[in-house]
């Protein structure tokens, strides 16, 4: 699992700018920040990297040089807005001005934030430089172009193939080859990012889109070279049998289902295509398009401070926007946090390690043979397990979250239905039969919700006393029994019910937001 920070865009150099630091600096600081939230969040790449990476920069020549002796790479002259002042052309966000199609004044130069429309430097109305506010000048440039509509129909051929690509992936890309392909830029009049290696084009840098996709590429070669197996990462590549998958958002949809294989294609090399792209619709935070210039959304390093990444976690896959736009709201997440997180999941395991603690001397009951009720309910914990599997293999993570909290509820309504409290004084065999039952479950559900909730998981698998890191524990595990005469440690609840209401709730993060504004 690798990926990294994409860092060569205009958005960098602009802030690095205004910030008065250089852009490898800024650059240094985002990466930073990122991998220190990543690991908060639990999230945990094989290789998480950056397009700044030596490994990258180097890969990226030498696959753009390929691709130009192959003779997909040609020039073309074209305008840009230059300014004057600054001395520099103004691709991208370095240049604002009025939208012509909404009107909007602040529209940037790649996109327009009000409309949303893409939009080119020069089709802005009144446009000025966001450094000096001057009015820049049309000059004329020569830029490398990449020729796609050369793989069309390799491309188009590719996508009705691959039928296991979502659906949404699938039929934007292919509507974008009926509409035709255009050639793209490859090089930008920009100092930031990095420098072009074809003959002539000498002071011009790799245009971003170009280079960070290949990134998935350079990502597993860094990671091979640093575990001393350096041509390990062909077999990820190359080898038929391997196949890639992509999870990303919807508006990246064409970087990685057309441009990307474009760029295998282009190399005559015998690259593995993305197999599948696993391509989200949008998390709308309460009813709008999350925007970072205007505070719409939650941040990642606020989030930790009103709750633990879990709580998160578990909210943004069981809303996954699969098939259509979901919405974050405090309501549906109090909802979430307290029905599902607490009451079903949280407290099935909690019910069941505090039984055996209190009543079996902290120690799994081991009985003579299962009865037929308990052979019933744990052949459908097995069903359950093979069935979160699959819905992992397909991506279908919602599907997956919810079938894991359907065997927590499962085992909730078991312990009500067989009231083991009562047994206990009556028939205790019975009530050890129970408790063994659940406990299998208790250790299943560690194994198979450590995905989405990692932190939880592996507290989970500490209380229950099972060697090692449930992260490290293969799929079947889930289903193998408990070992005999096994001890648990002292069950603690996993999560606490969210007792503010939604207006308390927006009321802590906006302290929170003061508070890091402060310190930062
Ligand atoms: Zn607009
Ligand atoms: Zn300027």
């Amino acid at each position: 699992m690798v990926s990294g920070s994409d860092e060569h865009g205009t958005p960098i150099e602009v802030e690095a700018i205004r910030l008065g630091v250089s852009a490898k600096e800024l650059a240094d600081r985002n990466h930073a920040k990122l991998l220190e939230l990543l690991q908060k969040w639990g999230i945990s790449f094989d290789n998480f990297t950056r397009t700044e990476s030596p490994t990258h920069k180097r890969f990226v020549k030498e696959h753009l040089t390929k691709i130009y002796n192959n003779g997909y790479i040609f020039t073309q002259k074209t305008e840009m807005l230059y300014c004057e002042k600054c001395k520099r052309y103004l691709p991208d966000r370095f240049v604002e001005g009025k939208c012509p199609y909404c009107g909007y004044e602040r529209a940037r130069g790649d996109q327009c934030e009000a409309c949303g429309r893409l939009l080119e430097t020069t089709l802005l109305l009144e446009p000025y430089c966001v450094i000096c506010k001057g009015k820049p000048v049309v000059k004329e440039t020569e830029h490398w172009y990449f020729d796609l509509p050369k793989f069309s129909d390799q491309i188009n051929a590719y996508l009705e193939k691959n039928k296991q690509l979502s659906a949404n992936a699938r039929n934007f890309s292919l509507n974008l080859i009926k509409e035709g392909l255009k050639p793209r830029a490859v090089t930008r009049d920009v100092e930031w990012g990095i420098p072009a290696p074809f003959p002539g084009a000498e002071g011009k840098t790799i245009y971003v889109w170009v280079e960070a996709v290949l990134g998935y590429v350079s990502a597993t070669i860094e990671y091979f070279k640093d575990h001393g197996n350096p041509q390990a990462w062909k077999d990820y590549w190359f080898d038929k049998k391997a196949r890639t998958l992509y999870f990303i958002g919807k508006d990246n949809i064409p970087f990685h289902t057309i441009i990307l294989p474009a760029l295998l294609l282009a190399s005559h090399e015998e690259y593995n295509l993305p197999w599948n792209v696993a391509a989200t619709e949008f998390l709308q935070f309460k009813g709008e398009k999350a925007s970072k210039s205007q505070k719409i959304g939650i941040w990642m390093h606020e989030a930790l401070e009103l709750l633990p990444a879990d709580y998160w976690r578990y909210f943004l896959m069981a809303t996954r926007p699969e098939t259509k736009d979901s919405n974050f709201s405090w309501r549906i997440f109090i909802e979430k946090t307290n029905a599902d997180l607490n009451d079903t999941f949280g407290n099935f395991i909690h019910r069941t390690l505090t039984f055996i603690d209190t009543q079996f001397n902290s120690e799994i009951p081991e009985i003579q043979s299962l009865d037929s009720d308990s052979q019933a309910i744990l052949k459908s914990l097995e069903e359950k397990v093979e069935t979160v599997a699959e819905q992992l293999e397909n991506c279908e993570l919602q599907s997956a979250i919810t079938t894991v909290m359907g065997i927590a509820r499962t085992g909730n309504q078991y312990l009500n239905e067989k009231e083991p409290w009562k047994l206990i004084k009556t028939d205790k065999t019975k009530a050890a039969n129970i408790l063994r039952v659940a406990a299998q479950y208790v250790k299943a559900l560690a194994i198979v919700s450590a995905p989405f909730i990692p932190l939880s998981a592996q507290e989970i698998w500490k209380t229950l006393n099972l060697p090692g890191s449930v992260h490290e524990q293969e799929w079947n595990e889930a289903l193998r029994r408990l070992p005999r005469n096994h001890k648990i440690g002292k069950p603690k609840p996993l999560f606490r019910k969210i007792d503010s209401d939604e207006k308390e709730l927006e009321e802590k993060l906006q302290n929170v937001r003061r508070i890091l504004a402060v310190a930062s």
